[in-house]
């Protein structure tokens, strides 16, 4: 007989939560979780592995606990005057944001975010004991500077989560919004630009905000442009002494040698790697044009997905997908469901299979 989770003696705060769980299944179409559908190009993949076959050759010793190589080529591919001092990684952004909220909040502690947006930041936050705050959005997932800062000042909180563009609505969210967010705040300002390359060509970034906001951290990761999610490789930039609040909660050797080694081979090739970005916002404006065509309600996307309202019945719309072979998710907005822009031949299989099924409301 195995036991149950509550007759174990976890922290009372875990009680009745429920873990991350987009479903992996093994369908032929998998455009659910917004990875980059498109496998690393062969000539990158070549230099990956025989970095990797290097560092195999002394991974009977530790990895550089301080993984500069791998900073600096952070530093190279962000520019912004950035370099090695004000960078940080970890095993997914997913980590990177919970050193943030190990260091920076953690029992007694709150962190906030407007809802809806990625959801991992409340478990993130509950995992580190701190208690999460939702703010909310306009009736199109925008949220304008002004009421931004009224939300944020009023609550308070020790962290806020600015996901710019926002997972799960691609809602874009303008410099201005970030900065009155952190002038309303005294707290640290997560700015989680993880579709940041999907955004069209002349955003600025929020990196161009960091000079003199000490307390502004901005994450990306490689699992979407860089298409090296089955990698797990996040990183952030911030001012040096906010990165050492950091190395108080990363375990030591966080970063493996091999993970080192594979993703400074790939920054090398940052242009390679980033050339089919071009192709998934073709994709993935197709895919609105279409879903509009269709009847359907897709939301401005800066990303490399589209959220999609006007569904009647989410759950039967996304299992007559699933018949059909093809995963996208249903994200718990009522009559909405998100896919992710694929390659040509995946999300013309999507747009088929949708069309053939009746279920505008
Ligand atoms: N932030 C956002 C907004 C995301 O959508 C994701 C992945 N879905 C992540 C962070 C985490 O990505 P990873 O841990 O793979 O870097």
């Amino acid at each position: 007989m195995t036991a149950r989770l509550d007759d174990l003696p976890i922290r009372d705060d875990l009680r009745g939560q429920t873990p991350y769980g987009a479903p992996q299944a093994p369908l032929p179409v998998a455009l659910n979780v917004n990875e980059n559908t498109h496998p690393v190009p062969e000539d990158v993949a070549d230099d990956i592995l025989d970095a990797v076959a290097r560092a195999l050759g002394e991974v009977n010793r530790y990895p550089d606990r301080e993984f500069t190589a791998l900073r600096e080529a952070f530093a190279e591919y962000l520019g912004h005057g950035l370099d090695r001092d004000g960078i940080w990684a970890a095993n997914g952004s997913n980590e990177v944001l919970q050193h943030v909220l190990q260091a920076f909040a953690g029992p007694g502690r709150t962190a906030f975010g407007f809802a809806p947006t990625y959801s991992m930041y409340p478990l993130l936050a509950r995992g580190t004991g701190a208690e999460w705050i939702s703010g909310g959005r306009a009736a199109d997932f925008s949220v304008a500077p002004e009421d931004a800062a009224s939300q944020v000042a009023n609550a308070a909180p020790d962290v806020v989560f600015l996901c710019a563009p926002n997972n799960p609505t691609g809602t874009p969210l303008d410099l201005e919004t970030i900065a009155a967010v952190y002038d309303a705040t005294d707290g640290v300002v997560v700015v989680d630009e993880a579709y940041q390359e999907f955004a069209p060509r002349d955003t600025p970034s929020a990196l161009t905000l960091l000079p003199g906001r000490e307390r502004m951290v901005v994450s990306r990761t490689m699992s979407k442009a860089f298409a090296f999610a089955g990698a797990r490789v996040g990183y952030l930039a911030a001012d040096p002494a906010l990165i050492d609040a950091l190395r108080l909660v990363r375990l030591p050797y966080h970063l493996s040698a091999l993970t080192q080694a594979a993703a400074t081979a790939a920054l090398g090739h940052a242009e390679t790697m980033l050339r089919m970005v071009d192709d998934i916002v073709g994709q993935r404006d197709r895919i609105s044009a279409t879903l509009d065509a269709l009847g359907y309600e897709p939301y401005e996307s800066w990303t490399n997905f589209v959220l999609f309202g006007g569904v009647d019945d989410p759950r039967a719309t996304w299992q007559a997908l699933y018949d059909r072979g093809i995963l996208i998710r249903d994200v718990g907005i009522p009559h909405h469901l998100r896919v992710t822009a694929g390659t040509e031949q995946e999300s013309t299989a999507f747009l088929d299979a949708l069309a053939s099924i009746d279920s505008a409301a």
